[in-house]
């Protein structure tokens, strides 16, 4: 019997004891292929011999020097590899252990700024239903899936508040262009700012591409530029989380970059590390950095692991690899072809709605009836039984339930490794047709 603590309490996990490029093998021997990268983090796969090497490498050298006394050359030469590429403005990198660790200390940060400019009435946050910041209470306060609030709504931050998703293909009105429709979505953001005090609000917080809670959700052209635009006209810091649409995912090392926006505080992690070491980053404009470096000096935050030596060692050779063997451009075709292939299998099929996403970031929408798009019922935990019925057959994707309406629908993200053929294209849609046939059979 396991003594581990499984956030499943009731079910038992097969054991994983390897892995091998898109695969990962269990302690009985089963091989599965890991179209999702887990929770879209392994980018480069599994037990890549540049990013062991570079492990082993930084180990002999030095494997722990805490930040407050030291800085350490990994962690250098990755803010550099990251500041090179970052979209504009973006000048410094503060480091952390993973995704709820940034967007904490994005949170934390944009209160410390205006306290140093001397605005210390902005206190008040925004961010979007449907979205998902990080499990912390801090980030849970910012994320906006009911389901991941509500056992913990009445210890959430109170000045957190929320405006409707970027959500064309359940909000955009038949008469209306997608421009149309990303003006009035994001003018949503106006009104909240001028309905809690334009002078009151320190930050607004979205993802570019909305992962997990809804299934890899590209904004539609225009919407961040107009967010950009009232964040610039209210004086409000625009957080972006990249957490799991950025390092390449979208096929643009930071996903922003495809709509020409830049935030002031943008979070990183997933594929920073890709999973080889627990890692994530925020990366702040030169205007937040010289407000602190001038006024107080210190930014009042901190975690015992931040720039650990070896996450960065390991962060530092994943980015190495993508940047070499040029895997963005693989994302882009591989992406390309994953999404003719899911278009084909799938694009007709009764309860496909949607299949969207960029890049190999890809989600597929299902809906119990096309054309009212109406979702499935929650107590059919769809979610649940695709996950369950895809371990069985050898592949890993991540399905999840988003809230809709207040209701939860149901999709699938895909997100496979940068270094996917065609043979796994063609293994991952197979797979996933066996899966969805099964459970809808059982649904019915
Ligand atoms: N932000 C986004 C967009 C995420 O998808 C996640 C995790 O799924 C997080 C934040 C939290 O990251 P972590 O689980 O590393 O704390």
């Amino acid at each position: 019997m396991s003594r581990v603590f499984h956030r499943h309490t009731r079910e038992e996990l097969p054991s994983a004891a390897k892995g091998e490029g898109c695969y990962i093998v269990d302690t009985d021997g089963k091989r599965y292929l890991d179209a999702s990268g887990g929770a879209a983090v392994s980018c480069l796969g599994h037990s890549h011999p540049a990013v062991q090497t570079a492990i082993r490498e930084q180990l002999e050298q030095i494997s722990f020097a805490h930040t407050g006394f030291f800085s350490n050359p990994p962690m250098e030469a990755l803010a550099d590899i990251l500041i090179d590429q970052a979209p504009e403005g973006l000048e410094r990198v503060y480091f952390v252990s993973g995704g709820s660790e940034a967007m904490e200390a994005a949170v934390k940060m944009a209160r410390q700024y205006f306290l140093e400019i001397g605005q210390k009435q902005r206190t008040k946050l925004i961010a979007r239903r449907q979205s998902y910041h990080g499990n912390t209470l801090g980030a849970l306060s910012l994320g906006g899936n009911m389901w991941r609030r509500e056992p913990f709504q009445p210890i959430l931050l109170e000045n957190a508040h929320h405006i409707a998703p970027c959500y064309a293909y359940r909000d955009k009105r038949h008469d209306e262009s997608e421009e149309a429709y990303g003006l009035r979505a994001a003018n949503e953001l106006e009104k909240k700012i001028l309905e809690l005090g334009s002078d009151t609000v320190a930050a607004f917080a979205c993802e570019p591409v909305v992962g997990a809670t809804a299934g890899a959700l590209p904004a539609v052209p225009g919407y961040l530029k107009r967010i950009r635009e009232i964040c610039d006209q209210y004086g409000v810091l625009l957080i972006f989380d990249e957490v799991m649409c950025g390092m390449g995912r979208t096929g643009h090392l930071f996903a922003c970059a495809e709509d020409g926006v830049s935030p002031d505080l943008l979070c990183i992690a997933k594929g920073l590390g890709a999973g080889y070491q627990p890692i994530g980053a925020l990366l702040v404009a030169g205007k937040i950095f010289n407000a602190i470096q001038q006024g107080s000096g210190f930014f009042q935050h901190g975690h015992t692991y931040m720039g650990h030596p070896l996450a960065c060692a390991a962060a530092l050779a994943v980015q190495k690899v993508i940047r070499d063997e040029n895997l963005l451009e693989n994302v882009q075709r591989r992406g390309a072809e994953l999404r003719a292939a899911l278009e084909e299998r799938f694009g007709n099929h009764h309860f496909v709605g949607d299949i969207r996403g960029r890049g190999l970031f890809i989600g597929i929408e299902l809906v119990a009836d096309r054309a009212s798009k109406q979702p499935f019922d929650p107590k059919l935990a769809l979610h649940n039984k695709i996950k369950k019925k895809a371990m069985q057959e050898g592949l890993i994707c991540y399905p999840g339930g988003g809230t809709i309406d207040g209701q939860q629908g149901n999709h699938i993200l895909l997100a496979p490794p940068f270094i996917i053929d065609e043979t796994h294209i063609a293994e991952i849609v197979d797979k996933l047709g066996r899966v969805l046939d099964s459970v809808f059979a059982e649904a019915k």
